[in-house]
């Protein structure tokens, strides 16, 4: 097929992963006069995934993602391109800072705690979170020796080696296990953490290398978007207007020789149609992907299969400001799992950010599931917002009943860095690339943040387009850095 013939590419799946590829395609095609079309099939009924957020009765809650690291390059240069960096909305600063259950009680987070580092040993001594010997613990990181070998270690190892079992309990677990709604024992420190090993390798110690940069690594903004995180999809479909196909999921894949003109790629789709593309972009989660390519490249789809996805249910309650008279002066509740309770954490969502409820209301959005409670998630919906409830109950002391309440399941949706993930990432693009016109986009590759989402989604199309059009390839764009 001639370069000037128009060149279809399929985006499977409408995540932000996924609408973030089109968008790039769309865009690099218009800049460099590109003949593509491209057409995004999403099996929901609205496109977003894990991004979505509903509005009801004057409250906006989140479903999914929340917060943004909008410093990281790819979000920012999307925001800027879209014309949202003005909508970005900074945290309440009269509410910084987080509570951790300690004993049933909401210990403020020690400042200066890097996720779970200290930089300042004497705020945690005085912090009320650990006890003297696991203080003693603690004072011993400067002598624990480096380890030097290149195997990967679990976070559980990591830091119960340096740090000690405290503080894997009470901060590592809840905060970092949290964002990965996994089980820390399996979590991989190169793939989640490598700025902590580079710490540990540099300076020798942790609290060290945190006291030598002044304790004071500044800290990454934190930013919503006015109206919700919804607002990016929305505006993400608008700029594709026409492409995003809803409702319509990729049943099966199938690829043809390239000869005579015909398309690479043919997709069954759950409308009943079949439709030819030149390359597709997969950016549904890997086992989906998986199960799309069995056929077409058996070892890909075992390794996609070996990913694991954990799941997570969030719960959103509204009260009147009335009903929640003592709410701590913070963003929320993490809940590490050794209390034993049934949430994993609990935000104070109109604490956290301006014009999320209504005067005279509070917003709280618990969270319950991931690896370590997935079996709660076999209650109904009402079984869910009665947890959450006595959740609240429990901490907070609120006892009446909710004004609003929404809840949404995440099923195994949240991709596990499991010990071994760069390599078995790296196993999987090696194979990618030798799919002629495929390319993988997604949360489970490079990060799990929404900025790390979109830069993966960029990246997809950049090397489509590469593909498609070799003579002309697409200039380097800046890496996402860290994943978190
Ligand atoms: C509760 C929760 C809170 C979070 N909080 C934050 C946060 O505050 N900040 C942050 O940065 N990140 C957060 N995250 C992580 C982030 O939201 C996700 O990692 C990211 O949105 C994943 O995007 P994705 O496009 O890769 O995957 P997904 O959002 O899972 O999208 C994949 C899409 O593919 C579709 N699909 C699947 N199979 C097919 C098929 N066969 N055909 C067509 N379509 C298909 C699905 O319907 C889905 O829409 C959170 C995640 C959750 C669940």
């Amino acid at each position: 097929m001639s370069a000037a013939a128009i060149q279809r590419v399929a985006v499977v799946g409408g995540g932000i992963s996924g609408l973030a590829a089109a968008y790039r395609l769309r865009e690099l095609a218009r800049e460099r006069r590109l003949p593509v079309e491209v057409t995004l099939f999403e099996r929901a009924a609205r496109a977003g995934g894990c991004v979505e957020t509903v509005t009801r009765d004057g409250f906006t809650m989140e479903t999914g993602a929340e917060t943004l690291l909008a410093e990281k390059p790819a979000i920012a240069d999307l925001l800027r391109r879209l014309g949202l960096e003005g909508e970005l909305v900074p945290t309440r600063p009269e509410f910084k800072g987080s509570r951790v259950l300690r004993r049933g009680r909401l210990v403020p987070l020690p400042p200066g705690v890097q996720l779970f580092a200290p930089s300042s040993p004497v705020a945690l001594a005085t912090s009320g979170l650990f006890s003297l010997r696991g203080l003693v613990r603690m004072a011993f990181e400067p002598f624990v020796p480096v380890r030097r070998d290149a195997e990967d270690e679990s976070l559980a190892a990591f830091v119960t080696r340096r740090l000690g079992r405290e503080v894997l309990e009470r901060l590592a677990q809840p905060l970092i296990g949290g964002i990965y709604s996994s089980d820390p024992e399996r979590l991989s420190m190169q793939a989640t953490l490598p700025r902590f090993l580079e710490m540990e390798r540099g300076s020798g110690s942790l609290v060290r290398a945190l006291a030598g940069s002044g304790g004071a690594r500044r800290t990454a903004a934190l930013m919503g978007l006015r109206g919700g995180l919804g607002a990016l999809v929305e505006r993400l479909v608008r700029e594709l207007a026409g492409a995003v196909k809803v409702d319509c999921g990729v049943l099966a894949l199938q690829r043809h020789c390239r000869s005579g003109g015909e398309r690479s790629w043919s997709l069954a789709l759950s409308d009943g149609s079949t439709a030819a593309f030149d390359a597709v972009v997969c950016a549904a989660p890997l086992h989906e992907s998986a199960r799309l390519l069995r056929t077409v490249q058996p070892e890909l789809s075992e390794l996609l299969g070996t990913i694991v996805y954990n799941s997570i249910a969030t719960v959103n309650l509204a009260f009147d400001e009335g009903a929640a008279p003592a709410l701590p002066r913070s963003y929320g509740v993490v809940v590490p799992f050794a209390e034993g309770r049934r949430i994993t954490a609990l935000t104070i969502v109109s604490q956290k950010y301006p014009g999320r409820a209504p005067a005279g209301t509070v917003l709280l959005r618990a969270f319950i599931g991931g690896a370590l409670q997935a079996h709660l998630l076999d209650a109904d919906d009402e079984g869910l917002v009665q947890i959450a409830r006595d959740e609240v109950r429990a901490l907070l002391g609120v006892t009446a009943a909710p004004r609003v309440t929404l809840v949404r399941r995440w099923t195994h949706r949240l991709p596990e860095y499991a010990l071994g993930h760069l390599e078995r990432v790296a196993r999987i693009e090696r194979e990618t690339a030798a799919l002629p016109n495929f390319a993988l986009a997604g949360a489970a590759l490079h990060g799990v943040g929404v900025p790390d989402c979109v830069h993966s989604g960029e990246r997809a199309a950049e090397e489509t387009l590469d593909a498609l059009f070799r003579e002309a390839p697409v200039a380097e764009r800046p890496a996402a850095g860290g994943v978190i």
